[in-house]
């Protein structure tokens, strides 16, 4: 059993021992046979291949050489000492240098013999140097070949003698215990069979020994499957339990306050997306279940209309809605559209911040309890207790990514049975990771635009520009336009940021002095910083220089340029946030990113596909790719511990479909996870989340 190797201690496995173990365990968390058995290879290398040296480039990955050593030459004394090494292969020649161990590598090695080395080269100056490297005697028949598997390591283990290759060799021990090669699958064996998936023992050898590059890539797709398969069986298997328990308000009709909103208020055609979104809504919340469903939609797509419209649904039905927003101002402007809309058709709106009066906030949590007010917008504070409704039966989030999932159960206490739940966001998640991160959401997605709206063409710009830059921010003043230049600011940074910060505002003013120039940042007062936003907003002023602050839901339709400064610094996905506050209008607009002269690969790769797309769904798949799922923004708070092993949300996607729908198959013939697999998949669960996470805190 699987259980059985989680038992048994590392210090017993063949070539390991005490001292061996604790090093294991101290450095890689490996404890026992099962983690050394799952701790895979990160790369592999092709070992079949012998490169010559003037082939050799910084560039490379671990190659191998053959050749002979010309001479040896110990330099330096004591900790310092280490030895130099020049290796030939007739076509030139690379130096090889040990800096532990060097006395006795010294005696080990011979000038004259023959010799496969194998190690990274690293370019100093104008010659390489391999640090390190793997050397064996030449024999043609016992050269290594094919692929062998990279594990990550630490210094302390290399220090230690523990290579990649002793590691191997370990693992190799470990294969050849009967505990290993009796191993039970761990996945049903009629998945096994129909997905044609290597067997669990079989794919286990070939992670860590490859036989060949097929048989690799079908190790990696059975772990990975198996990976997905259970992550999503365990999911999937919490919906299911609590879809059962989830009873929801049935919103049945569509009643006068939508139809006259609908056919009298609303200015303009609904896109088709927002269509067909309001549609998924309206199905969930008649269904009985109650709903739990993420709206994505590009920022500018129009969500806050579909909230409202939904929340018509809602008081059509006779219950109170509310829209919670993360900061004061986002709340404030979404109180501003509300109420206007709603003031329209007869229906009473509040605002509820952290700022609201006491007088009116006893005004208004009377007014709740009364069922006077139909809608509610405001901040956290709609979360505290004093705020009671008469009956609450949607609410709506947005910026979800703001908001922890403790505080979204919150909301759920507000009626006997809990309202149902629509959570919005601009940051859009990849459709695998959504389906994983929030397990039980259901997600709609605004994948269009309102019609008319000119795509933001997006620069590049060095700071040797900076005049030109300037320049353009004045035309486009002139033509009555406003601009947004916006500064990093990150808590680590946060002295020299603020400077920064403050210099550039200053230079801003000195340029443009004809000019109202705002400035806001996080640190301010919030008083100080509404005032100065609403200056920006009303017109009044033409230039915000801020910071990420108003990243999230500003609306100024009239702004038309977005300076990002120092953009090598931001993610994607906030670089897409930030552009998003301009092209609100019908106005051509901008956003320059400014960034130094050298900037890395992958930087400049970040920021080409902002140059090259608008579409933040392709932002979102790019940011993923290039940051991995753990660091995105939602995933921390959903509670997912993201410790995949070896798959990857971002590029296994259709791996990822296919263990989703097998998992739904299993659930549906077996829901209990009763019959003898079901009970195997059962334990197998628990041994693999218990300690994980808990879904049922996640909603
Ligand atoms: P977001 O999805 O970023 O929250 P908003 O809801 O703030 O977007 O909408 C952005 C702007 O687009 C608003 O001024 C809104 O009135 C307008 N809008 C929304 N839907 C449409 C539509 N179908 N046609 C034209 N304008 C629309
Ligand atoms: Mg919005």
């Amino acid at each position: 059993m699987n259980s059985d190797l989680k038992r048994m201690e590392l210090q017993y496995l063949q070539g390991v021992g005490p001292k061996r173990a604790e090093l294991l365990a101290r450095e890689l968390d490996l404890h026992t046979f099962h983690d050394l058995l799952h701790y895979y290879p990160f790369r592999y290398i092709d070992r079949s291949t012998i490169h010559k040296v003037n082939e050799v480039n910084g560039e490379m990955p671990f190659i191998q050489l053959k050749g002979r050593f010309i001479t040896f030459t110990t330099v330096g004394e004591g900790a310092r000492k280490r030895l130099q090494a020049l290796f030939t292969d007739g076509s030139g020649t690379i130096e090889c240098v040990w800096f532990n161990r060097v006395k006795s590598i010294r005696e080990s090695l011979k000038t004259g013999v023959e010799y496969l080395i194998f190690g990274k080269p690293a370019q100093f100056g104008h010659h390489y140097s391999i640090a390190h490297p793997e050397v064996d005697v030449y024999k043609p028949e016992t050269a290594p070949q094919g692929l062998m598997g990279v594990y990550n390591l630490t210094d302390k283990l290399r220090n230690r003698q523990i290579s990649s290759r002793i590691l191997q060799k370990l693992v190799k021990n470990l294969l050849n215990t009967t505990a290993v090669q009796h191993i039970p699958d761990t996945l049903p064996a009629s998945i096994v069979a129909t997905r044609r998936l290597m067997p669990l023992n079989e794919a286990l050898v070939n992670i860590h020994l490859p036989g060949s590059i097929r048989d690799l890539q079908r190790a990696q797709l059975r772990l990975k499957y198996e990976e997905l398969f259970y992550l999503e069986l365990n999911i999937l298997r919490y919906i299911k339990g609590s879809n059962d328990k989830r009873v929801g308000f049935v919103f049945s009709r569509v009643g006068d306050y939508f139809h006259n909103f609908y056919n009298h208020v609303l200015e303009f055609p609904l896109t088709d997306a927002q269509k067909r979104v309001i549609r998924e809504i309206r199905q969930d919340m008649g269904s009985g279940i109650q709903m739990n469903r993420l709206l994505q939609g590009d920022v500018g797509s129009g969500k806050t209309i579909v909230a409202f419209m939904v929340m018509l649904l809602a008081i059509d039905n006779g219950y109170q809605a509310c829209i919670m927003a993360p900061t004061e101002i986002l709340a404030t402007q979404h109180y501003e559209t509300i109420s206007k809309m709603a003031g329209k058709i007869g229906l009473n709106v509040a605002l509820l911040t952290g700022s609201t009066r006491k007088k009116e906030r006893d005004s208004i949590h009377e007014r709740l309890m009364s069922g006077e007010l139909n809608i509610i917008v405001g901040t956290h504070a709609l979360l505290e207790d004093p705020v009671q409704f008469r009956n609450l039966g949607l609410a709506v989030i947005d910026e979800q990514h703001r908001f922890g999932v403790a505080q979204r159960a919150k909301l759920w206490k507000k009626n006997t049975t809990p309202p149902h739940v629509l959570v919005m966001t601009a940051t859009p998640i990849p459709r695998t990771l959504a389906m994983t991160v929030y397990g039980d959401l259901d997600v709609s997605v605004i994948d269009q635009l309102p019609p008319g709206r000119k795509p933001v063409t997006t620069l590049m710009r060095y700071a040797k520009d900076r005049e030109k830059v300037y320049h353009f921010v004045g035309s486009e003043v002139r033509k009555g336009r406003q601009v947004y230049i916006v500064y990093p600011l990150i808590e680590e940074n946060e002295k020299l940021d603020l400077l920064a910060l403050e210099e550039g505002y200053e230079i801003v003013k000195e340029t443009f002095p004809s000019y109202k120039v705002t400035y806001v940042h996080g640190k301010m007062k919030p008083a100080e910083k509404d005032h100065q936003m609403e200056l920006f907003a009303s017109g009044q002023s033409q230039i915000l220089v801020a910071t990420t602050v108003i990243e999230v839901g500003v609306n100024v339709p009239n702004a038309s340029v977005m300076i990002i400064e120092n953009a090598e610094r931001f993610g994607l996905s906030q670089l897409h946030q930030l552009r998003g506050r301009v092209g609100r209008g019908a106005d051509q607009s901008y956003c320059i990113l400014m960034t130094k002269y050298e900037l890395s690969r992958d930087t400049r790769h970040r920021l080409e596909v902002m140059t090259s797309t608008n579409d933040g769904f392709v932002v979102a798949e790019e940011d993923m790719k290039l940051r991995g799922p753990g660091d995105m923004e939602g995933t921390q708070q959903s509670g997912v511990a993201f410790n995949l092993k070896i798959s990857n949300l971002a590029k296994d996607g259709q791996i990822l479909q296919m263990a989703r729908d097998d998992a739904e198959a299993v659930l549906r013939h077996d829901p209990s996870l009763s019959s003898p697999e079901g009970q195997m998949m059962d334990r197998h669960i628990h041994e693999l989340f218990n300690k994980q996470l808990n879904w049922s805190e996640i909603s």
